[in-house]
């Protein structure tokens, strides 16, 4: 990889460039990523978060304490709480910036959750892993890229665990090892953002035996290592980017998830942070996902945006002012608060760990995941119901471009008359972009099972919940004296 430091959202999208990536969608193999039609607003999401650094740097930037420069957030170990609150500023702006997800928060929660575990790997078992991850993220750092995280495996039968598996490539696991380093095989599902990244890291999924040493690794490697095949998901109405502009809804930005196939791809030792330590996998999962369960706060800047459209196409079917439409649009804020709420809360609450990093709550940051899982759903169906039957009735781009039906359209497809039909056309395509179309990706399936789907947030709600403690409290006040014979 070409040494250089990314500064703006173009340099971002140039340093994608000429990169030799087995890249495959819809049966061919991508030459250029950069340039596909498909591809390219993925891409120009990610590069919001460079240009949100130039353009806001106290809300994207931090300074670093390994570098002494000021670095963006996403690349920035967090040692205050307010640091930690400063994630979920950044990411509800970029929601809002984007409409999408902006794919660069996964890196942001590996390189936090991992920076705590190694410190605490390396206590145990004398090894080298937090000195290694710290000259890691100082490169990463002074070079300003993108990271991949790399953590959901495809699991195979799931009621087997990675080492009973008929095949043993259903989860990640070193396949073979040499006196430089390790050669990993696998696959990792619904891997966001990973070809607009410059690294990935990988990590496994789940809790592991002390049998399964093999499944245990946790690494660095260039996006374009040798040995990597990449796969894009198909998401709902991803053509409509071929077709024009008003159709795709949200024609500049979109995600982009992706399935990710190691063939005895390589990790050099200085690039490996767990090698073989299975106690530690339990801590470095729920510390992930603690992390990136609340980061889902993006889906609240994603929310303002459904929020400014719902009320734009009641405006311009003139019924703005009737009390049930503004009804709705508080119902809407409530609700996308809900999720801010939660997710800053557990920020706020964040506590150092032995390594001097913070790690948010745990508690609550699962409470928000588990609201993403449901609100953002709701708030669909509110922005649906104000919207109309014409958000999937409506006639394509091409039809009203059409020099002989297009004059018609123009005029029964009119709303208020001072407002061209364009418009309302144009928000009608946003609202469906959002709630069935392209960003519903992100913006409803994404809010279910990003960072794990709704059952695992219960489980980690019911380990934290505290019953013990809060009986007593109850039976205190009822003034119940228990026999303790
Ligand atoms: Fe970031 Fe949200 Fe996308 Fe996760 S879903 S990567 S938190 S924007």
């Amino acid at each position: 990889m070409k040494d250089r430091n990314i500064l703006t959202g173009e340099d971002y999208i140039e340093s994608l460039r000429r990169r030799k990536l087995k890249v495959f969608l819809m049966g061919e193999q991508v030459e250029e990523p950069v340039d596909h039609p498909m591809i390219r607003p993925s891409i120009n999401a990610m590069a919001e978060t460079y240009n949100l650094a130039q353009k806001e740097p106290d809300v994207a930037t931090e300074i670093s304490p390994f570098t002494g420069e000021r670095v963006n957030r996403f690349l920035h170990i967090a040692t205050s709480s307010e640091e930690v609150v400063m994630q979920n500023k950044m990411q509800r702006r970029l929601g809002q910036l984007t409409g999408t997800c902006f794919q660069r928060c996964v890196g942001m929660d590996a390189l936090n959750a991992l920076y705590s575990v190694t410190y605490e790997i390396d206590a145990q078992h004398h090894t080298y892993y937090h000195a290694r991850l710290k000259d890691f993220i100082q490169q990463m750092q002074q070079h300003n890229y993108i990271i991949g995280g790399a953590m959901t495996d495809v699991k195979g039968d799931r009621s087997k665990s990675p080492s009973a598996q008929a095949d043993p490539d259903m989860y990640l696991h070193v396949s073979k090892r040499s006196a430089e380093g390790v050669y990993i095989r696998g696959a990792k599902a619904h891997q966001t953002g990973c070809i607009n990244s410059h690294w990935l890291i990988v990590m496994p999924t789940l809790r592991l035996q002390s049998d399964e040493a093999d499944y245990a690794i946790v690494g660095a490697l260039p996006v374009e290592a040798e040995g990597i095949t990449y796969v894009i998901g198909r998401q709902s109405c991803d053509t409509r980017s071929l077709e024009g502009e008003i159709d795709a809804g949200n024609a500049e930005f979109s995600g982009q998830e992706v399935l990710i196939i190691f063939q005895d791809a390589f990790i050099p030792n200085n690039l490996i942070f767990m090698n073989g330590e299975t106690e530690f996998t339990a801590l470095l999962v729920e510390r992930f996902t603690a992390f990136h369960r609340r980061s889902y706060v993006c889906k609240s800047g994603v929310g303002d945006v459904l929020i400014g459209a719902a009320a734009t196409i009641a405006e311009y079917n003139g019924v703005e002012k009737a009390s049930h439409i503004r009804d709705k649009l508080v119902e809407m804020t409530h609700l996308n608060e809900t999720i801010f709420a939660t997710g800053i809360a557990s920020s706020f609450q964040s506590h150092a760990t032995p390594s001097g990093a913070y790690l948010c709550d745990e508690l609550l940051a699962n409470v928000c995941k588990q609201q993403v899982t449901r609100i953002t759903y709701e708030m669909a169906r509110l922005a649906q119901d104000l919207a109309g039957g014409l958000l999937v009735t409506l006639p394509s781009e091409a039809d009203y471009r059409s020099a002989e039906i297009g004059p018609v359209l123009k005029k029964y497809l009119k709303g208020r008359d001072d407002v061209p039909t364009e418009n309302r056309m144009r928000i009608l395509r946003l609202i469906e972009n959002l709630t069935l179309g392209r960003n519903a990706v992100g913006y409803l399936t994404e809010s279910l099972h990003g960072a794990g789907s709704p059952q695992a947030q219960r489980i980690q709600i019911q380990r934290q919940m505290q019953l013990d403690i809060k009986q007593q409290l109850a039976k205190k006040l009822a003034g119940i004296v228990e026999d303790d014979s």
